[in-house]
């Protein structure tokens, strides 16, 4: 079975329309999501209606969990906290419930992968260095319930930490054999906010032996335009522009 992994789409419909269709074009049927639908664009309810409509699997990301009211915004800078009050005030009552029942992990892929937003026992907290990994690492050898390869979001950063014998290593290729030998932590990168200077929309296929990571662009002056004009804050329509 091959899967599509895509993650932090952030109300960026333009964005995950493009992804979407070059899923369904490479004939991938399966798709998981690593949370974060919601937050910083203009479309929320549309986003959360195709992962519906689509019974796309998904876990519960930081921004969705504020989105519902399950935490408030408080530690949130002052322009994510903003995208978040005018989400909240836009969401269907059937796109509330969608959002907080959503699961905090999901094993997939026979038992073989997982998928969390932010860190294994942590949504709120990012894998953002070799050493964050080393930790998670150090989880999924501690769990014989977790599988040897955890797919996450939350950075928006694409690249992939691999372990071998207590050695963690930062690959940043476009494929990547899965090894039985090794451990690893897989970020897809973001759908709908990139943050690697690379502005293209991204995603990426698993099939049980490999993993091919994809960016391709998407019309994102269209989703500019339409941040500037739900009055959410401009610097959330500028950094779409360079992918931070
Ligand atoms: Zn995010």
């Amino acid at each position: 079975m091959r899967y599509a992994i895509i993650s932090d789409i952030h109300s960026n419909l333009e964005a995950l329309e493009v992804a979407l269709k070059e899923i369904d074009s490479l004939g991938i049927k399966e798709i998981v999501c690593l949370g974060d639908l919601v937050g910083y664009n203009a479309n929320p309810n549309e986003c959360i209606d195709i992962i519906r409509e689509r019974g796309i699997r998904c876990v519960m990301g930081n921004h969705d969990a504020r989105a519902v009211g399950l935490k408030e915004p408080l530690d949130f800078n002052p322009i994510a906290r903003k995208a978040i009050l005018w989400t909240r005030g836009r969401l269907t009552p059937e796109n509330i419930d969608y959002l907080r029942n959503l699961p905090g992990r999901l094993i997939f892929g026979d038992g073989k992968a997982l998928a969390i937003h932010g860190s294994i026992h942590n949504t709120e907290t990012y894998i953002l260095t070799p050493w964050d990994a080393s930790e998670n690492f150090g989880i999924m050898r501690e769990d014989p319930g977790l599988p040897s390869l955890c797919f996450f979001g939350h950075t928006h950063v694409r690249l992939c930490y691999q372990e071998v014998g207590g050695r963690v290593m930062t690959l940043y290729d476009d494929e990547i054999e899965i090894s039985a030998d090794a451990r690893y932590l897989i970020n897809p990168g973001g759908v709908g906010q990139p943050r690697d200077l690379d502005p293209r929309t991204a995603f990426l296929v698993y099939d049980g032996e490999r993993v091919v990571f994809f960016r391709r662009p998407y019309p994102i002056e269209k989703t500019r335009s339409k941040v500037v004009r739900a009055g959410l804050p401009v610097e959330l329509a500028d950094r779409l522009m360079v992918g931070w």
